[in-house]
């Protein structure tokens, strides 16, 4: 029977009426699937991504996100072998299908852990430093980041359908919106074979995911301000997207990640038989095969000082010589086969236009030996090596999405970053060199172009994660010609899909608002020390006023012998009295915290349990012999820690002379158990 793909539209899977476009194994050229989304109704999906999944998520905090996201990275950590048998059959041999599938739900773990550890277990973000409007402190500014009451919907290339999903849906749903998948059709039976494993575990709220397995028809029309759009696919689409009236007039967002005309570039630095030199030839011969060169990071030119491009043009083909093409499912193949006859095609196309300005030194683009396979229901292309004449325009212009690179040359740095900049806008450009001036010059010059570089040579290479690797933590995308997007790039990329907005009030009202103690407003001493109450019973704004403290020159002359930090400020009296700041001798400002500390502490076993660490620390006046100091500590942010019997309490400090200036402030981090006394 048929296998026509369904979609998962509001609540439930939908199967259109009708029997669907075929979509054809990549190698055999069988049937795996058909897709139609006729009848699907892309207005009840948008409304119901509104109503039902926006609400549930936004219900949560960024915490039970975060550990929604890590355990349904768990879930799908499983049993993945259906999706590797499915990836197979997109032309991706075993390792290719490692970084789509493997890679998808490791970027899931990633935004789990950096949720739960960088954002706060609340649904608002602060974003930068109090600023003080007013002259007594009594009117403040702040920026928040809120979640936005709309839907992201994601249009995707063929060529990831389980990374370019997932690496997208994590840091919305960490931002709280729920999200429309739109995989491309080619191979969309892999994507869909993911989210009925995500909709069957009931892992994230109902109306967090939705499919539409198809045509994305008239979905534009259905967005409206807050919603938001991420492209993946080809510059030709971008360019309908970013036309349509939602998007021009409507407030919808769109985010492009288009063509990208990577490119590597060799330092002069390098010689023949360098570390580097295989470094690079090794690099670029990866980025041409893996994926069958699918991919929007890949190398397609290869930059090369003009005295040693025939070494490096006969390195690489040397390499490529060694690549196994064929059936994927072959565990010798090293490169499987595009996505389908009509990529095929387009790349032909490509080569065609290149070789106006470039010749063919390795490959030949209507013939490929197979060590398994039919060539003529696969998809299957050599791998092509040209070289370019000097001041060719085509390699700059055209994108052959498939095994393909171009080697260009240079006389100067000048030039290589000059030929770099005529991509106009690329996701990563690699520099391989081992000389650092080389590396400043070129990467700074680069930099404009590109939305991550490489510097690549013999130090960081056994670590490197090489060229075409996204990562979670980095940010993917590029200016100009790679669409103008970004994504990834840790919390950042959560961050952008959410609302920035500046909070003018008095210190109480921001408090109130944020969550977070705001210097200026209400403290509360109920008598209790803070000490004595497990994370259960400590509120914001709770505190505790020291007594005073006189700092001697006997304290002073005890922390320097006792330290060893004999640094003249503390300890000569006569040097003390140059120095322009102090005119004498001062307490060190860490004696000045360790006081403080014994003046806050309440000593016995209790609820805090470990202090571990001090954020923003800065010494404001400086504190002379015989001066009186007394602190003040504020309970600032409470954040429990999932799966852990404790949580963290940032407390505001603040150390004042007798005259209440301010000589220190800072945060100081504990970690409080639950409740106490424990169990
Ligand atoms: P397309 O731009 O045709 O398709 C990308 C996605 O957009 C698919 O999901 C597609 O759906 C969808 N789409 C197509 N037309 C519309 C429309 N009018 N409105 C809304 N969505 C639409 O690119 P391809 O995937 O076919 O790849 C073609 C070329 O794109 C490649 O040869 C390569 O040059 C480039 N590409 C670049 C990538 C990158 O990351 N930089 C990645 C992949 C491709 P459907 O499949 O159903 O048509």
């Amino acid at each position: 029977m048929t296998h026509l793909l369904e979609s998962y539209a509001a609540g439930r899977w939908y199967r259109a009426p009708d029997e669907g476009t075929q979509l054809l194994d990549a190698a055999t050229g069988d049937e795996v699937a058909r897709i139609s989304a006729t009848g699907l109704d892309l207005g009840e999906m948008t409304t119901y991504a509104r109503t039902v999944g926006g609400p549930a998520i936004r219900a949560l905090t960024f915490h039970e996100r975060a550990a929604a996201l890590k355990a349904l990275a768990k879930h799908l950590n499983e049993d993945k072998d259906e999706l590797y048998a499915l990836s197979l059959r997109t032309g991706a041999t075993q390792r290719d299908g490692l970084v789509d599938i493997d890679g998808g739900i490791g970027t899931v773990f990633s935004y789990a852990s950096k949720g739960a550890r960088e954002l706060p277990n609340d649904t608002v973000v602060l974003d930068g430093n109090l600023e003080r409007l007013g002259r007594e402190g009594r009117f403040l500014g702040q920026h928040v980041f809120t979640s936005r009451p709309g839907v992201a919907v994601q249009i995707n290339a063929f060529n990831f359908p389980v990374w370019g999903f997932l690496e997208k849906l994590a840091p919305a749903f960490l931002a709280g919106l729920p999200t429309i998948v739109k995989p491309a059709s080619q191979t969309a039976y892999l994507t869909e074979a993911l989210i009925r494993r995500i909709v069957s575990s009931g892992l994230l709220p109902e109306g967090s995911v939705q499919l539409l397995a198809g045509s994305a028809g008239s979905l534009l029309d259905e967005l409206t301000v807050h919603d938001s759009v991420a492209f993946t696919g080809s510059a030709h689409t971008a360019g309908l997207l970013r036309t349509h009236t939602n998007v021009l007039h409507g407030g919808v967002t769109l985010g492009v990640e288009a063509d990208s005309l990577n490119c590597s570039v060799l330092g002069p630095d390098v010689a023949t038989g360098d570390p580097e030199f295989d470094l690079f030839v090794k690099g670029v011969v990866t980025e041409m095969t893996v994926k069958a060169g699918q991919k929007c990071t890949a190398i397609r030119r290869t930059i090369v000082p003009a005295a040693i491009a025939d070494d490096v043009v006969a390195a690489i083909t040397a390499r490529l010589e060694k690549v196994t093409v064929g059936n994927p499912a072959n565990p010798d193949v090293r490169m499987g086969a595009l996505a389908s006859l009509g990529q095929r095609e387009e790349v032909r196309k490509a080569l065609q236009s290149l070789r106006s300005s470039a010749e063919i030194v390795y490959g030949d683009p209507d013939q490929v030996t197979l060590l398994d396979g039919d060539a003529d229901r696969g998809a299957f292309l050599s791998p092509v090596l040209l070289r370019a004449q000097r001041g060719a325009v085509e390699p700059h212009d055209v994108e052959p999405f498939g095994p393909v690179s171009t080697v260009l040359t240079y006389d100067s740095l000048d030039e290589a970053v000059d030929l770099a900049a005529r991509g106009k806008g690329s996701l990563v450009g690699s520099v391989v060199t081992h000389d650092p001036g080389v590396a400043r010059t070129l990467t700074l010059g680069l930099a404009p172009w590109h939305g991550r570089i490489l510097v690549l040579d013999r130090d960081d290479a056994p670590e490197s994660t090489g060229h075409g690797s996204p990562l979670p933590m980095l940010v993917h995308g590029g200016p100009g010609r790679a669409g103008g997007g970004e994504e990834l790039g840790g919390i950042r990329t959560v961050l952008h899909h959410m609302q920035r907005t500046a909070i003018q009030a008095s210190p109480d009202m921001l408090t109130a608002i944020t969550g977070t103690w705001t210097t200026g407003s209400a403290r509360r001493d109920d008598g209790v020390h803070p000490f004595r109450k497990s994370l259960a019973e400590l509120r914001v704004g709770d505190t505790i006023a020291s007594e005073p403290r006189q700092v001697t020159l006997a304290d002073i002359d005890h922390f320097a012998e006792f330290t060893g930090d004999t640094f003249y400020a503390h300890t000569d009296p006569e040097a003390a009295a140059k120095n322009p700041l102090f005119g004498g001798i001062v307490a060190h400002g860490y004696l000045v915290v360790s006081l403080a500390a014994g003046l806050f502490v309440d000593p016995a076993p209790g609820p805090v349990l470990a202090n571990f660490g001090v954020d923003r620390l800065r010494f404001l006046t400086p504190v002379k012999v015989d001066d009186t100091i007394a602190v003040t500590l504020t309970v600032k942010q409470i954040t429990p820690r999932t799966n852990a019997d404790y949580g963290e309490v940032r407390w505001d400090a603040v150390v004042t002379n007798a005259d209440g200036d301010p000589v220190a402030t800072y945060d100081v981090l504990t970690l409080v158990a639950k409740t106490w006394p424990q169990d």
